[in-house]
Order: structure tokens, then sequence, then C-alpha cells
């Protein structure tokens, strides 16, 4: 198998990570496997740092995209199959061809060009706002910039004001890099966003704009995100405002996964977005997975620090896929960081320390005596059960007598977010 990584590694580490991977997955110990996982989210931020965007591990081979039912993704992009498929057969005139094994590259290529052109072919048919049932062409010149309000792996999150429409909205803008996997997850985050708008817990899209080098999404600008949030306020968020952020996330996975056959598989504060009606939803769904038989096939980096043991360490190496419970893991990672206000896995030097840490230390609880409740404390044991068998799904959790009270209780989220945001 070839993981993109390996091109980001020409010195240091090369030696190692090549060796690693000559070596067959099942031989690899649990250290060398964590090494590999280290070095790929190394080259990851390496990689980062240099584009000032992120890059995702999808394995060359692996097509992340699902036939898309939005307006947007008519067109699959074509996988090999569907290349060759196209390609006529050699004729019996034909000098036979010696195998120089350009097959790859050529492929590679094409499937560029079908990202790019799907990329084109979404640019005819984006322009449009839909806000509050109104449609309105548009173009990036209606737009007026604000402020930033955030950035990340994917790209740039600016405040932004539409003239005609009287709107001011959050709008995510993606550079268009010749990068495949980069423009695999520019799709992947406008595929799932563009589809969700019937999801009360996930960012609500307006609408897209693609120029010839950057790709716009614009969104409902919400407030903050729980990172930013715990970062200002350096206060943990009260176990009550956690128990609807935690009902309501858990809902949205269970959207993403009924309804659209993908798993978020980034969930972490930075991705949890709130505003001052007490709305809380999900953004961020560049390195979403397709979901084959509950189970994603595809590799998605992901953030370490929130990653399930299952993740770093596949139980069974051979056929290393995992289900939406790798979600629920980065959800109790997150609850335990947000009710204590500290990140469960603080003092390691780098992420090979935090990956070591999640593998080799038992899971992260709430602390005792501090006054969590019983069922809060039970709710995250559940999340950051590291035997998979015991970890629930989205039905247990939403029965769970802590997301069922939460269902029952008013928590006026609303109130509190004004309170925290207005003295800091
Ligand atoms: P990336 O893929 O780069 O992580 P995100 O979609 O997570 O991009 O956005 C980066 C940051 O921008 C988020 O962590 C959040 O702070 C902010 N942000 C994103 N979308 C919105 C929004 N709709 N309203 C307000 N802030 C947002
Ligand atoms: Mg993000």
């Amino acid at each position: 198998m070839t993981y993109l990584f390996t091109k980001f590694f020409l010195q240091d580490g090369v030696k190692m990570a090549t060796a690693l991977q000559e070596n067959k997955t099942e031989n690899k110990s649990l250290q060398e496997r964590i090494n590999l996982l280290h070095l790929k989210l190394s080259a990851a931020n390496e990689e980062q740092i240099k584009n000032k965007i992120g890059v995702n591990f999808i394995e060359e081979d692996e097509d992340v995209f699902s036939p898309s039912t939005t307006n947007f993704f008519r067109e699959k992009i074509p996988s090999d199959d569907a290349v060759s498929a196209t390609t006529p057969p050699p004729t019996r005139s034909e000098r036979p061809k010696m195998n120089l094994n350009f097959s790859r590259e050529k492929k590679k290529s094409e499937r560029t060009t079908a990202i790019e052109k799907q990329l084109s072919e979404l640019s005819k048919k984006a322009a449009i706002l839909a806000i509050d049932g109104q449609k309105v062409p548009f173009t990036i010149e209606d737009l007026e910039w604000v402020e930033e309000i955030g950035s990340g792996t994917c790209g740039v999150v600016n405040k932004m004001f539409h003239r005609n429409t009287d709107t001011t909205m959050a709008v995510k803008i993606m550079g268009r890099t010749p990068i495949m996997e980069e423009q695999k997850r520019i799709l992947m985050d406008l595929d799932v966003i563009t589809r969700c708008n019937d999801c009360p817990y996930i960012v609500q899209c307006y609408g897209l704009f693609i120029s010839q080098a950057d790709v716009y999404v614009c969104m409902e600008l919400m407030g903050t995100c729980l990172e930013k949030l715990l970062k200002t306020t350096r206060t943990p968020v009260p176990e009550p405002i956690l128990g609807k952020i935690a009902l309501f996330v858990v809902k949205a996975l269970q959207y993403l996964k009924d309804e659209h056959g993908v798993m978020h598989r980034d969930i972490k504060p930075s991705n949890i977005l709130l505003d001052e009606k007490g709305n809380v939803k999900l953004c961020d769904f560049g390195i979403s997975g397709r979901l084959v038989d509950s189970k994603a096939k595809t590799k998605g980096a992901g953030c370490a620090a929130y990653m399930a043991p299952e993740r770093v360490e596949p139980p069974d190496p051979s056929n290393p896929d995992y289900d939406v419970r790798a979600d629920v893991w980065s959800l109790g990672i997150s609850l335990v960081e947000l009710a204590t206000g500290v990140f469960p896995y603080r003092g390691c030097r780098n992420e090979f320390e935090v990956l070591m840490k999640i593998m080799h230390e038992p899971s992260p609880s709430l602390p005792p005596n501090q006054g969590f409740s019983d069922e809060f404390q039970s709710f995250v044991n559940a999340c950051l059960q590291k035997d998979l068998q015991y970890r629930p799904k989205f039905q247990a959790l939403l029965e769970h007598p802590f997301l069922c009270r939460y269902e029952r209780e008013m928590t006026d989220v609303a109130g509190w977010y004004s309170n925290v945001t207005t003295y800091v």
C-alpha cells in the first residue's frame, strides 16, 4: 500500500517510513505502527505549513466519493474502472506495449482532471445564494469582507456581508491546488455541507462560488466554535450545557450516517459551533468518510489528539476499517476537555506521545468529586470504552440516561452563551 505521505519524506524519517511500508502490515509491531501514524501526521502538519492547507491521507487507490444525490454533484468522479472502461481496446495491429508502469501516473492525472472538471461543472451551477427560501444570483464581488473568523487545515473562514440580501455570513475560502487529495477534501466538504440543510444540528450552507483560484462556501454565521470559546473564557463548560451539546452532536452524527452514509471523522471542539440563539452545529466535513457496510474504508487523517484507539491501532491490521464509534470516542475526549477546561492527554511533547498515551494509558474520565453527575460520568465512560464492543453507537447513546435527561430538560444555552461571551 502506498500512502501519500511518503512523498513528503525524502530525507528525515524516509528510511523508517519506507522500511515500515515495505513490511507487511501484519508483521508490524504496535510501536512501528504508531511510528508510522506519527510520521503521517507530522507530514500532514509540514505540508499544511507549506501550503497553508492540510493534507488528507486518503490512500491513492481509494475513492472517497459517494455517488452523490446533491444538486451540485450529479456526476460521479470516474473511478479507475470507469476511466479504463472509456479507453478503447488495443487493435491487433498495435505493437505489444512494454509494461513501463506509467498507468498509475496516467490514472492519477485523469482523476485530477476529473476533479477539476467536477469543480468547473459546479461553478456553473453555483453562484446562487439560497437564504430563507429566497434564491439570489451572486458573485464574489457582492460580498464585503468584514473580518477573519477562523482558519484550519482546509482554508480560511471570513465573516462577509452580502449587500443585496443584507445578510452577514461565514464564507470558507479554500484554495484550489493541483494536489488531488486536497481537491477531494474540498469536494467532500462541499458535498456534505450542501446536502445537509435539512438538519438543524449541521451548519447551513447558503451557496457556493468557484473561481479559478478558490472555492467559496457561504454558510450561516455562527457565533464561535467551542475551541475558541474555551481559549477565550478559560472556564470549563457547565454540565447542563454539555448535555445539550452532546445531544445535538450525537443527533448530527446519527443524521449523517442514516441519511447520507457518512461519518464525520474529525469531531473536536473546533468543529462544533455555537451561536447566541443557543444553536449547536457541526461543521467541517473535509475528511468525512463514506461508509461501506457501516464501516469507513479510507484513512482520512483527522486529529491525532481525538483519535480513537482502533484508528491508531486497528484490532485487525489486515482489515483496518472502523465505524461510527470512532466519532463517539472523539466526542468523549471533547467532553472531558470541555468539562474540565484542560485537554486530557496534556503534557505531551508531540503527537507521537499523544498516540502512545491513547494506546497505553487508561481512557480519560471525568475527575471524581468535582460535582459531575453519575449520568454524565457514565456517559463519558461509555464514549471512552477502549474496547469497541462496549462502546455504544448513536441510538444507544440517545437512550443513555444522560442524553434522555437533556432531551427532556430545558437548558438555557443561549443565556449561558451570551453571559460567557459578554465578559471576555
Ligand atoms: P478547517 O477545515 O480549516 O478546519 P473549518 O470549517 O473547521 O475549517 O473552519 C475553521 C474555523 O472557522 C472553525 O474552527 C470555526 O472557528 C470557524 N468557523 C467555521 N465555520 C463557521 C461558521 N459558519 N460560523 C462561524 N465560525 C465558523
Ligand atoms: Mg475544522
